[in-house]
């Protein structure tokens, strides 16, 4: 079924999304400030299935030159045609710097909205099956749309908030922590991360990534030429080892490869499907750095690879794929073998 959809993306990367969601749906569109909007042939994929694109809507409606005395009254209109129940209302930015400008306005407007949307037919019902998503570009203009289960996410924005854990040696912690949540289910992470598992962090200094493994009580290799967290260290679960990380191989196979190093995309990819294919991890966490150019591209041409060489070995696997809130100029991608 063909529609417009809205898709929120890291600002910077909209050409990406854009590409991205075209392939998978066909259709055409254009690049917004840290979204993009398309007219597509048939729905996108999931959310889960998308590298670059974090929120995702099909667009009722789109509003321009909202009166600043009155914005809720047209979005009433314009919502006449959809009334049932939501199970949430999104007020919801660009992840730009006018788009974060918008916060002291959501405060205001977010009350007298939602008490207008349910006396118009939009009630909020914990379970409704779609969520009602309202993207400010700025205070006056407004796309207006729905999305259901993994079409799109629950999370404002699509952004999954993190502190930075004061004892964490590196920011980069938040990548892998978040990694860990977009990835795994809790099922999962608690079979899987546990006292008793091991790991392999190559690129590990500071040892953010390590720490989020020992602080759920695994023991791990921090393979890197840098000086590693001293606290770390002294945990008493860590091995420190000074070495080359496309050289080092463990003696024995480990639970958890990880691997955030900076080095060309490619190498990385060839360098897990190694540790695969031979078996000596069961599932890894890795970054891919993107060039400059072409990044779509690039990461296709990656995971691709990857995927084909495991295939051809006879290898099970899963393997997903996402440019996360914590990401930079890179992806992060996961890959359990089954
Ligand atoms: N994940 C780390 C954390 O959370 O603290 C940050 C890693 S930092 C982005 C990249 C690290 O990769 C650097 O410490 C660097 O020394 C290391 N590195 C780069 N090339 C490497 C190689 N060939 N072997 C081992 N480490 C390497």
């Amino acid at each position: 079924m063909s529609g417009l959809w809205v898709l929120q993306c890291r600002p910077g990367f909209e050409a990406e999304c854009l590409e991205e969601v075209c392939a998978h749906s066909g259709g055409n569109g254009e690049t917004l400030s840290g979204a993009v909007s398309i007219r597509t042939e048939r729905d996108p994929p999931p959310l889960a299935e998308l590298v670059f694109a974090r929120q995702a809507f099909r667009q009722a409606a789109a509003l321009q030159d909202l009166p600043p005395g009155d914005r809720i009254n047209p979005i009433l209109a314009a919502l006449a045609a959809h009334a049932g129940p939501v199970s949430a209302v999104l007020l919801e930015n660009p992840d730009t710097n006018d788009g974060k400008e918008l916060a002291a306005f959501f405060r205001r407007f977010e009350s007298p909205l939602r008490s207008a949307l349910a006396k118009n037919g939009l009630p909020v019902r914990r379970d409704a099956s779609r969520r009602l998503h309202l993207l400010f570009t700025d205070s006056r203009r407004v796309h207006i749309g729905f999305s259901e289960g993994g079409t799109g996410s629950p999370l404002a924005n699509g952004i999954l908030r993190l502190k930075l854990p004061r004892a964490a040696p590196s920011r980069s912690t938040l990548k892998l922590e978040e990694a860990l949540q977009v990835f795994l289910d809790e099922r999962q992470r608690e079979r899987w991360l546990r006292p008793g598992l091991s790991a392999v962090d190559l690129g590990a200094a500071p040892g953010g990534w390590t720490w989020q493994m020992t602080t759920r009580g695994l023991k791990v290799i921090a393979v890197d030429n840098g000086p590693m967290q001293r606290e770390l260290l002294d945990s008493g679960l860590v091995v420190h080892r000074r070495e080359d990380g496309f050289r080092y191989r463990p003696t024995r196979a480990v639970d958890w490869l990880l691997c955030d190093m900076v080095e060309q995309p490619q190498r990385i990819a060839e360098l897990v499907a190694g540790w695969c294919l031979r078996g000596d991890c069961r599932r890894a966490v890795f970054n891919l750095k993107l060039p400059m150019k072409k990044r779509y591209a690039c990461v296709q041409d990656c995971l691709e690879r990857l995927g084909m060489q495991l295939r051809q070995a006879g290898v099970d696997h899963e393997l997903r794929c996402k440019q996360l809130y914590h990401d930079r100029e890179e992806v992060t991608a996961f890959i359990a073998l089954l």
